[in-house]
């Protein structure tokens, strides 16, 4: 069946993230994912203790630098890792673990500043929560924004409170939706993160999530499946059989409905997770993604549907 989905350079019923950054930067580019060593309100005790029930040690960011090593030398071990395969590829830095506007305004200045100091980084994503953005933030994002290529990572992964109080969130969807504005207003890039598959949520649930997400108007969606990861809260939940794991074409159909609700000008950064092998209790069908990748494509194909074809605007 002919494809005639625009944003895809690889056949691809989605608008593709390498799609968007060789198209806008003309260039291959790959995200060098760091470790500041920030803490999160979710750990220090500010809003709650222990970090929401799926967070590893890492904070959400297993594949992020050494925390312990300076920034300058995370991004060299990372980027000449990667390089090998691309050697004329260009940098976005990208602050993942944990709450990476969580800190004086001091010091988040210093290490947004210096890592675009480095030679071919041309531009910056930074993976926080909407409750940890006020307006001094903001608008030092804003500034930013204006002189290089910046995305701000939003953790929601459920617009349903309930779902919130059980992984320990400890931020509503209203906290979420103030924060978002804030940026919003300011035309900074937010590219909003959701988990399928967490405890309690059905699959209209799910679908329900991208719905009210897509109607924001974000700039990129990261749509993650729930990693239940040794030693977390609900390593021990799942031990309980107190929810289930999504299968392979459950998770399949799931995305595809996604995809279809999501305007085709959102950029899709992710369609499955990243599990570290080693820390993974399930689902183990995840370590193939390729496979994963390749199921929701034929997926697409059988349905001969495209990312927002059934995207409608609400009132
Ligand atoms: S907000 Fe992020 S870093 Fe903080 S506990 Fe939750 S998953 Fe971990």
């Amino acid at each position: 069946m002919e494809n005639k989905f625009p944003f895809s350079d690889d056949n691809k019923r989605y608008h593709t993230w390498n799609y968007h950054l060789r198209h806008k930067f003309n260039s291959k580019v790959f995200k060098v994912s760091l470790n500041a060593g920030f803490t999160c309100p979710n750990i220090d005790g500010t809003k709650g203790y222990g970090g929401c029930t799926y967070c590893s040690d890492e904070g959400s960011g297993d594949f992020a630098g050494n925390p312990c090593e300076p920034l300058s030398i995370q991004f060299e071990k990372i980027k000449n890792n990667m390089h090998k395969k691309w050697p004329d590829a260009k940098y976005i830095a990208y602050f993942q673990a944990r709450t990476n506007t969580y800190a004086p305004i001091d010091v988040l200045k210093k290490c947004y500043e210096e890592v675009l100091s480095f030679d071919n980084v041309v531009g910056l994503s930074i993976a926080t929560r909407a409750d940890c953005i006020d307006e001094e933030i903001a608008d030092y994002l804003e500034e930013l924004s204006k002189r290089t290529y910046l995305i701000v990572e939003l953790g929601l992964q459920s617009t349903f409170d309930e779902t919130g109080e059980k992984i320990n969130r400890c931020h509503t969807y209203e906290d979420f939706l103030h924060g978002f504005n804030m940026l919003k207003q300011r035309n900074i890039n937010v590219c909003v993160h959701l988990i399928n598959g967490l405890p309690g949520e059905t699959k209209d649930m799910m679908i329900e999530n991208v719905r009210k997400v897509a109607n924001l108007g974000v700039h990129s969606i990261k749509l993650h499946l729930l990693h239940v990861l040794k030693k977390t809260v609900m390593a021990k939940q799942l031990e309980n059989n107190e929810f289930k794991l999504l299968e392979l074409d459950e998770y399949v159909q799931i995305i595809c409905d996604q995809l279809e609700l999501i305007p085709e000008n959102v950029i899709i950064q992710r369609i499955t997770g990243d599990g570290d092998k080693e820390k993974l209790i399930g689902p183990l069908w995840s370590l193939k993604k390729f496979v994963v990748m390749n199921e929701i494509d034929k997926e697409m194909v059988r349905r001969n549907s495209y990312q927002g074809c059934k995207f409608r605007k609400s009132e």
